[in-house]
């Protein structure tokens, strides 16, 4: 049983070893687990539970109350279950201070009985358990006593298995290279004495001495010797452990060759007899071998996956220093592949492990161990702040990279808002500019209406002084006819700017609002025919078909502002027959619906073009085509008409197609009347002389 702690390399493969050995030293005495009666097992778990209990108790008194009380004096019940218990707490716990506690209770109890082969066994067991604890001295004198009883009662192959323990004991302070000749010497004295059972056991041990010393030759032929033993069908427990060391052999020589994939084929063939025949612990191993090549081999993912295997295998049976070697790996490749923060993970594992492993062995002479450990705790705890500054390096350079990015986001937002602002700022300059030059606007135009009005009511006293001599003098009657015909004329112009006196100031007061609608009752149908007939004779000088219909029931009443229905009458058909040439058609129906009072004028004149005709109705507004000829005329009559129309509470509308002709059309509510009031016409329009003058003709010369 050589545990080396010093050498973790060569501690595991010694621990396959160790397993072997058990395995073949059980057989002939029989008792491993499978012989052990079932009442027997309910003991172990006792001990178990009590272990668990007192981690820090070194004493382990409990256990022997245990066995007594279930065996009484029965000395083989005792001794069956101290080494089943020994076993357990050795392979299943690595408790090797109980372990020792125990054997030394069977040395005691086998002596009184004059059971001389299992004292040397407790002797045995005793010297390989204070071996593997680092203390030779102690370790040497029970196997010189264990090596004494077995001399006594001639068991060749326990001698020879402790005369190799013997020539190993000092391996920590030795090379295998120094001690592999006497190694060499034992196997030929098996040889020699025909010792079947040793020589094989000596080759087992030599394929891993001779490859631990660099023979890697001689390492092949223990081999060889190895495989050529027949083997039962089905295997039998010890020949899977010599199957298993062989093929772990010729994948560690395979491995140290370089051909990988053959060391994988013969760690997979050990791997598979560990399962068949459950041995754990060489089953583990063999997964962490097979890890360890994969990963050379690049195939990183399989290597976890075996790790897995082996790390949930190793934890379930708490095997700790197996678990050790896994996390040291797992570590690597976390680092490996830049998991700095797994990789320290598994570091921290790896120590945590190794801690709770060497508490087991607590109380003992741990002098060298506990040197051991502190260096490695250093070591670790310098891996772990290594790891730990890379991982702050790489949360550094990431906090960096972040802020940058943020700094230069904030920066965008910053000369965005500072832009935007700009333009606010413009756009509010702009808009101030804007209010003022519209204020101005408005005032210079309520300045140039109040001056339009101004003129127009001083023209109007002049105008009326003019026109009325006029009148008189039409009334002489010694008049020629060329008097007659140009006071005429200067009548009629007269009337004319008269009437364009009274449009300019009815604006002026619709602009203030001071216009006011005068409601008269009236029957509809002669006030509108008295002023359409007016028409007839224009239209028959100008040889136009002129044509009118009233579509209201005769007699009805409504009250209506006669003035300026007769106005918007008037601007209407004056405009149609301004724009219809001769033979063109004029139509104007007058119709009374649902309350509303409808006044349409139509013409087939020369029409009105898409972009001038949602302008018609603007004040002052004149078409600028230069494919139209100039007209003359204020652009005042629609804007008037527009003004009584919504005064009224009703709407205007005009469509026309160019080259087609138009049609105008106002409606607005009135209410009917029942007493019908007598309808006294104003006087005649003079339609025929206003109408061909106002028509933008230029004034009468002469
Ligand atoms: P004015 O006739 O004094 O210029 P209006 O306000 O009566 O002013 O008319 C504005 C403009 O609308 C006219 O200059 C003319 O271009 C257009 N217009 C009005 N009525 C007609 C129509 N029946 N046919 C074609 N164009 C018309």
């Amino acid at each position: 049983m050589q545990l080396v702690f010093y050498q973790p390399i060569n501690f595991i493969r010694s621990i396959c070893i160790c397993h072997f050995f058990l395995i073949l030293a059980c057989v002939p005495i029989g008792l491993n687990a499978q012989n052990t009666p079932a009442a027997d097992l309910v003991l172990w778990p006792l001990v178990e539970q009590h272990l668990d209990q007192r981690p820090s108790d070194t004493s382990f008194q409990f256990i022997l109350p245990i066995v007594r009380k279930h065996c009484g004096n029965d000395f083989d019940c005792q001794l069956r279950n101290y080494f089943f218990i020994i076993e357990q707490l050795e392979r299943k716990r690595f408790n090797l201070p109980a372990a020792i506690f125990v054997a030394e209770e069977i040395k005691k109890i086998a002596h009184q009985h004059n059971a001389k082969e299992d004292e040397a066994k407790a002797f045995r067991y005793i010297g390989n358990y204070y071996n593997a604890l680092g203390e030779p001295q102690k370790a040497l004198l029970s196997m010189n006593k264990a090596l004494e009883l077995y001399q006594k009662i001639g068991e060749k192959f326990q001698i020879t298995k402790l005369k190799l323990n013997k020539i190993t004991l000092n391996l920590t302070h030795q090379k295998v290279n120094d001690v592999l000749p006497e190694m060499n010497a034992l196997l030929d004295q098996a040889v020699a004495a025909g010792d079947t059972h040793s020589t094989l056991y000596m080759h087992l041990v030599l394929i891993d001495a001779a490859f631990e010393a660099e023979q890697y030759d001689e390492s092949a032929e223990h081999i060889d010797f190895v495989e050529k033993i027949p083997v039962s069908n089905p295997l039998r427990p010890n020949e899977y452990s010599m199957l298993i060391l062989v093929h772990r052999g010729r994948a560690l020589l395979a491995e140290h060759q370089n051909n990988l994939e053959k060391a994988a084929y013969h760690y997979q063939k050990a791997l598979r007899l560990c399962e068949e025949e459950p041995s754990l612990w060489l089953e583990i191993e063999m997964l962490r071998f097979l890890a360890k090549l994969e990963w050379k081999r690049g195939n990183t993912n399989l290597s976890k996956s075996y790790l897995n295997k082996a790390q949930s295998k190793a934890e379930n049976l708490k095997l700790d220093d197996l678990l050790t070697p896994i996390f040291a790996l797992k570590a690597e490749i976390a680092e490996a592949e830049g998991d700095f923060e797994n990789a320290l993970r598994y570091t921290k594992k790896k120590y945590f492990y190794t801690a709770r492993f060497s508490n087991k062995n607590a109380g003992f002479d741990l002098r060298n161990y506990n040197l051991q450990l502190e260096k490695d705790q250093l070591s670790t705890e310098n891996r772990n702040s290594e790891l730990q500054l890379q991982i702050k390096n790489v949360q550094l350079r990431s906090v960096l990279i972040g802020t940058f990015l943020i700094l230069l986001l904030a920066a965008f937002l910053f000369i965005g808002w500072r832009t935007q602002r700009k333009q606010k700022r413009h756009l509010a300059v702009q808009n101030d500019l804007i209010q003022q030059q519209s204020e101005q606007l408005k005032s210079l135009d309520a300045a140039k209406s109040r001056f339009f009005a101004n003129v127009s009511h001083e023209l109007r006293t002049p105008l009326t002084l003019l026109v009325g001599p006029i009148h008189t003098l039409l009334k002489e009657k010694h008049l020629t006819d060329k008097q007659t015909r140009l006071l005429k004329i200067a009548d009629q112009s007269g009337k004319q700017l008269e009437q364009l006196i009274a449009e300019i100031l009815d604006l002026r007061k619709l602009e203030l609002g001071k216009m006011e609608l005068e409601k008269q009752a009236t029957e509809l149908s002669p006030f509108f025919s008295h002023y359409l007939v007016q028409f007839e004779s224009l239209a028959e000088r100008k040889q136009i078909d002129f044509s009118y219909k009233i579509n209201v029931t005769n007699g009805l009443a409504a009250n209506i502002d006669r003035a300026k229905c007769r106005q918007m009458l008037y601007n209407l058909l004056s405009n149609a027959f301004k724009f219809t040439p001769t033979h063109g058609r004029i139509s104007t129906e007058v119709s009374l619906q649902n309350g509303r009072l409808q006044l349409t004028v139509a013409d087939s004149g020369t029409g009105i073009h898409p972009d001038d005709l949602p302008h018609v109705f603007d004040r002052f507004f004149q078409t600028s085509r230069p494919d139209k000829p100039v007209e003359g005329g204020t652009g005042i009559g629609l804007n008037l008409c527009q003004e009584y129309a919504q005064l009224f509470g009703g709407t205007i509308e005009a469509s026309s197609r160019e080259g087609e002709g138009s049609v105008f059309r106002v409606q607005f509510p009135v209410t009917v009347v029942d007493d019908l009031p007598a309808f006294r016409p104003a006087p005649p329009l003079e339609i025929e002389e206003e109408a061909s003058t106002m028509q933008r003709q230029p004034p009468a010369k002469d």
